[in-house]
């Protein structure tokens, strides 16, 4: 039988886990944990994103903070916005909606932010922490990426993973995650030759890719944990409909384990932007380590 991995149910359990720490900070430390998220411009769909997380940084017992500027804001009030986030103390975490009007640089305004309240994990310092081994704050959907595999399998150690795509944001954060869980990790990626014969040796097959049902049901070993975390809006059958990266059908005649788009990874990605939003606040403020 195999198992559907449920991200509903898992980012619930992680959410549930950062409420009670958040109880629990407010209780011993009189700390309320708080989320900054700064948006420029009117891009519905990031409208959507950022009311939805400010709805879990509340549900979750934290303070959620908005920043509205508008499309033709200059580079430089984006940056000094940040710039007073960082220099508040009562601000735990800081999010840039991406992405930004063209005229702005994302590069430059990520980079602006302090690395210990940057919980979406995207500034090079982060990203040099996470090649280093060396704690920091890592993106959320890699991160929830990881967390779906370890329900179906705790200890990943020795297992053959190999990731599909190498973006800043997913592809390659993720194969640096999966290697500190000492997978033996292959980047593949547009230019891999032999892509079906690259993801016949997967234990753990992780597709970050954007293409609609690229892996196919024989391209996943028998046995093998899938973890799809494409998200793609298709018409079929004159309905729209969201479908990952992987065939879901006939992969999971073959998988052993597997993600479902949607309710698979998504779910997950706010989830952990709430739990590296605690874990900056507990290491900021000296409060030891959280279990979330
Ligand atoms: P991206 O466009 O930045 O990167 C895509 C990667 O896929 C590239 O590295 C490229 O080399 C590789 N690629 C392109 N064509 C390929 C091919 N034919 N064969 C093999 N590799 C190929 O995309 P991204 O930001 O990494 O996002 C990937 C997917 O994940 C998208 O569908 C996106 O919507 C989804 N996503 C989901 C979440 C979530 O919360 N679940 C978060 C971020 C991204």
């Amino acid at each position: 039988m195999t198992t559907i991995i449920d991200g509903k149910a898992i980012a619930a359990d992680v959410r549930a886990k950062i409420a009670q720490a958040v109880t629990a900070m407010q209780s011993r430390h009189n700390v309320q944990p708080a989320l900054a998220v700064v948006l420029v411009g009117d891009d519905p769909a990031s409208h959507v994103y950022v009311r939805n997380k400010g709805i879990a940084t509340e549900k979750a017992g934290m303070k959620s903070i908005e920043h509205r500027l508008p499309v033709d804001a200059a580079e430089e009030d984006v940056v000094s916005l940040v710039r007073d986030l960082n220099a508040d103390d009562t601000v735990d975490g800081i999010l840039v909606q991406l992405p930004l009007p063209g005229h702005i640089s994302s590069s430059r305004v990520i980079n602006e932010i302090d690395p210990d309240k940057d919980v979406d994990g995207l500034t090079e310092v982060n990203a040099g922490r996470l090649i280093l081994g060396k704690e920091g704050l890592v993106p959320c959907t890699p991160q929830g990426s990881v967390i779906m595999a370890k329900t179906v399998r705790p200890n990943l150690s020795g297992l053959n993973a190999v990731v599909v795509g190498r973006s800043i944001l997913v592809g390659k954060p993720l194969s640096m995650l999966l290697l500190a869980e000492n997978c033996t990790v292959t980047m593949a990626h547009s230019r891999t030759a032999d892509l079906p014969a690259v993801c016949r040796e997967a234990d753990i097959l992780c597709a970050a890719v954007g293409i609609p049902r690229l892996v196919k049901g024989d391209w996943v070993k028998k046995g093998a944990i899938v973890i799809d975390v494409g998200i793609n809006r298709i018409e079929e059958q004159g309905k729209t409909r969201l479908v990952g990266d992987v065939d879901f059908d006939a992969a999971k005649e073959n998988a052993s384990a597997i993600t479902p788009v949607p309710g698979g990874v998504g779910p997950m990605t706010i989830a952990c932007l709430l739990r590296n939003t605690v874990v900056a606040a507990a290491r900021r403020r000296g409060l030891g380590a959280v279990d979330v």
